[in-house]
């Protein structure tokens, strides 16, 4: 129950283990080309440039900023954590000259009003946003920083890693300008692809620059025909694709397109109210400081008093796995659980039983069973 890599169904574990197939096969060239199509209705994007890397989320944000960044260009970092840190380290990298209009405290995000002021000081080139910052829990208001984002004509990008496949998304409707994920989370598969998803005024800016992009891997001007081949169901090669995870790719997201969108979103809705009911019934309190911030894909809870770390490891022992704390500021006071992609009402029952006994077996008296309660109420209601 960590926020990636998450659990994957069995169709998608065998496709991924299935034997590799050449990159230039027939069949791959026909899934590549159908894993392509069905990331656009999956980003909500059907004007989107979808890009398919061999590589983790961090290549994903890297390639972005390579590719839209020039020497000098100004960047807007809506920083809401890790992740927001990351993204300001990797545009200063390309030589952006980065602002961030940061949270008035760990939990928080900034609200519309600063993030419109910190525009007014621009013109920013791009501004990004993380959809669900992994390190504090935070969901970000995106459809409206976006619409504001627009309004100052600067590009929105959305860091989307631990959102996309999980949480409401509408790139195109939302007006984003790109969109970014990894397989290892809400789309569902092994870690290993990077994927991006750039509608036509990212492409424009991309085609616009003078300076050559610096990064040779991540580089679009490599890649774009690559994928327009695989779309066209044609042979091409730059680098070599990781073949097996583009099958498992494909796979997926067959599978969250037959699901639904909005029905998949709606499930992770309700697996989050319910692991956070059972989370208030036991008296934890959570990073995000007020609902309107609560994820659908994952929750960051304090430990209670007297009850440290250690809880990780117990809840391991009756066999959930947790992720501990990420974000520097509270690192050591909090743990983090995810649930997304395949997540079931059963995974949220043994999760919740395992924190209930985990925090009884390290000596916090409770009320055994409360947290179990709250998370049926929730689910049956
Ligand atoms: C996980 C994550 C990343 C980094 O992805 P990697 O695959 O670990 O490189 C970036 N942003 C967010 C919001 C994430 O959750």
């Amino acid at each position: 129950m960590i926020p990636g890599p998450i659990e994957f169904t069995p169709e998608v574990l065998a496709a991924t283990g299935q034997p590799t197939t050449s990159h230039v096969a027939p069949s791959f060239i026909a899934a590549f080309g159908e894993a392509l199509e069905r990331m656009r209705q999956v980003f909500g994007s059907p004007s989107g440039q979808p890009f398919i890397l061999a590589g983790s989320g961090t290549l994903a944000m890297d390639s972005t900023a390579a590719n839209l960044t020039e020497p000098g260009d100004r960047a807007l970092v809506v920083n809401t954590g890790y992740f927001s840190d990351r993204f300001t380290a990797i545009l200063r990298r390309y030589g952006a000259e980065v602002t961030e209009v940061k949270a008035p405290r760990v939990g928080d995000a900034p609200s519309v009003q600063q993030v419109r002021r910190a525009l007014e000081m621009g013109p920013f080139k791009l501004m990004t946003l993380t959809h669900v910052d992994t390190s504090t829990a935070v969901r970000l208001d995106v459809r409206s920083l976006a619409a504001i984002g627009r309004e100052h004509g600067t590009l929105v990008v959305v860091d989307g890693v631990c959102s996309v496949g999980g949480e409401e998304l509408d790139q195109d409707g939302w007006g984003v300008d790109l969109v970014l994920t990894a397989s290892q989370k809400a789309v569902g598969v092994p870690p290993g692809l990077a994927l991006i998803m750039a509608g036509p005024r990212a492409i424009e800016a991309f085609a616009r620059r003078e300076a050559p992009v610096g990064s040779y891997y991540g580089d679009w001007t490599e890649w774009l025909p690559i994928m327009k081949a695989y779309e066209a169901r044609a042979a091409s090669y730059f680098g070599t694709p990781a073949v097996n995870l583009v099958w498992a790719l494909r796979t997926s997201l067959e599978q969250i397109v037959s699901e639904g969108l909005t029905a998949r979103a709606a499930r992770h809705r309700r697996m989050a109210g319910a692991f956070r009911a059972a989370t208030g019934a036991l008296g934890l309190a959570l990073v995000p400081v007020r609902p309107e911030l609560y994820a659908s894909t994952l929750t960051g809870v304090y430990y209670p008093e007297s009850i440290d770390a250690t809880l990780v490891g117990r809840a391991a022992e009756e066999g959930v796995i947790l992720a501990g704390g990420l974000h520097p500021e509270i690192r050591t006071r909090y743990f983090r659980v995810g649930h997304m992609g395949a997540v079931t009402e059963a995974d949220i029952y043994a999760t919740v039983g395992a924190i209930e006994k985990a925090l009884a077996r390290g000596g916090r008296p409770g009320d055994s069973g409360a947290g179990l309660a709250a998370a049926a109420r929730s689910l049956q209601g």
